[in-house]
């Protein structure tokens, strides 16, 4: 098949009949706009039409696109090395990077395993507990504990961890591990926790200790299984309890991390450590795939003392030198910044340009949190009718289920943003 298309719609007509998108049908395919560039927080259309990007690649692109300082970056790795086996060898970006991101997150968290994914990176924590308590002697411990309408990722292992319905767990059946599942927290962002908010999780661990590895947890929001904000109070006592218990804490920061919800880290809200922490998303600015799970020294020494010797994962393109120079460059260009003040200044705009939702009838909740702005309504959204009434506003917004949300790059302009929510607003209004 002569794969050079002569116009978009040929373009647009070869992918119908040969590709596959994200959570899409092959046959019943909704139609995709063809984009041709990127540049600052703008997507450029084939047609000649540009959109102000409120999804940033799904939580990546904190700097825009097409960004100097990181287009150099990866333009000098390439001139040395674009990829090398991890496997008996090493290279500065690799070590550089691992260097940054212990100096950045708790003491306690000593060691960096790279992997491609969040989604891997999700697989690399789940067996990191599950190896750490079968090399001390304690090989029953192998269920894991995740709170309803979480999100960890697509793989196996993830999913089976993901919230039980819209995780669509019935599909893929007796295949998933079984693991137990706690309530959604339901204490306010704002404030503290009480015993009863997390009686139920309590209870749980109470129960089932003896043969639970992990609790793996979205710190203080969570993403794509429905955009909820909870108290940082939840995860002061979820760590007590998980200590009490001797069950590992997993913080899975893939969508939080470097700075959507105003700390670097989530788990800055709490000022507790997890065991375990997974980072991925905004890691490469939106510019590599590239994921990492931080553990303590306890886990690292555990595992690499007991009777396997060594964690059993190893991906091909581990610790992949260009991704890792692009999370170096991303990283620093991050922290070179004021860039809590443009949180803020996000999270302002947000507010400011999402209030007139909170009137609608449709609408059950408009919540906001660092450069996050959600509006949550009280049907689910019909995307096919939705999508190209945002793109005729000149804005890129994604809506899934009944959250209509956005994620700025971090360099959004005050008028950009007016124009985001207002379409948002707009959009929502029709609905
Ligand atoms: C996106 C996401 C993942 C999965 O990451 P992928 O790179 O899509 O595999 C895992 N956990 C959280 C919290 C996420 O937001």
């Amino acid at each position: 098949m002569n794969h050079k298309t002569t116009s978009w719609d040929d373009l647009r007509a070869a992918d119908r009949a040969t590709l596959w998108h994200p959570y899409a049908s092959a046959t019943r395919a909704a139609d995709v706009y063809p984009v041709v560039g990127a540049r600052g927080v703008r997507l450029q259309l084939a047609d000649g039409r540009e959109l102000i990007d409120g999804m940033a690649s799904w939580w990546c692109a904190i700097h825009g696109y097409n960004h100097p300082v990181m287009n150099r970056a990866l333009n000098e790795q390439l001139e040395q090395m674009s990829h090398v086996m991890f496997g008996g060898l090493t290279h500065p970006p690799a070590v550089k990077l691992a260097g940054i991101l212990l100096d950045h997150t708790p003491d306690s968290l000593t060691r960096v395993f790279f992997s491609d994914s969040g989604s891997v990176a999700v697989e690399v924590a789940l067996k990191m507990a599950i190896q750490y308590w079968y090399s001390v002697g304690r090989p029953e411990k192998q269920k894991l504990v995740a709170l309803r309408n979480g999100y960890h990722g697509d793989t196996f292992g993830a999913m089976a961890v993901c919230d039980p319905v819209t995780g669509m767990h019935h599909l893929f059946g007796d295949v998933l591990p079984q693991h137990f599942f706690a309530p959604a927290p339901d204490c306010p962002v704002d404030g503290p926790c009480s015993d009863s908010d997390i009686k139920a999780m309590a209870d749980l661990l109470a129960a089932h200790h003896r043969e639970i590895a992990a609790v793996i947890v979205e710190p203080v929001v969570q993403g794509a299984g429905g955009m909820r904000f909870y108290s940082p109070d939840y995860l002061v006592k979820l760590r007590a309890l998980c200590d009490a218990f001797d069950v590992l804490l997993i913080f899975d920061e893939i969508a939080t991390g470097f700075g959507r919800t105003g700390k670097l880290f989530a788990l800055e809200h709490t000022g507790i450590d997890p065991d375990i922490l997974c980072l991925g998303k905004a890691l490469t600015g939106g510019y590599m795939t590239l994921a990492a799970t931080l553990c303590n020294q306890r886990i690292a020494e555990g595992i690499s003392e007991g009777e396997a010797g060594a964690f059993m994962h190893g991906p091909t393109f581990m610790g992949n030198p260009l991704a890792c120079s692009a999370a170096i460059a991303s990283t620093e260009l991050l922290l070179s910044q004021p860039w809590q003040r443009s949180v803020q200044r996000i999270n302002a705009a947000l507010e400011r340009g999402l209030a007139p939702a909170r009137e609608l009838a449709g609408v059950a909740d408009v919540r906001t949190l660092g450069a996050i702005g959600v509006i949550e309504m009280k049907q689910p959204v019909d995307m096919q009718v939705v999508q190209p009434m945002f793109v005729e506003r000149g804005v890129w917004v994604r809506p899934f289920g009944k959250l209509v949300y956005v994620m700025p790059p971090f360099v959004m302009s005050d008028e950009d943003l007016a124009t985001l929510t207002a379409a948002m607003v707009e959009v929502v209004t029709q609905l």
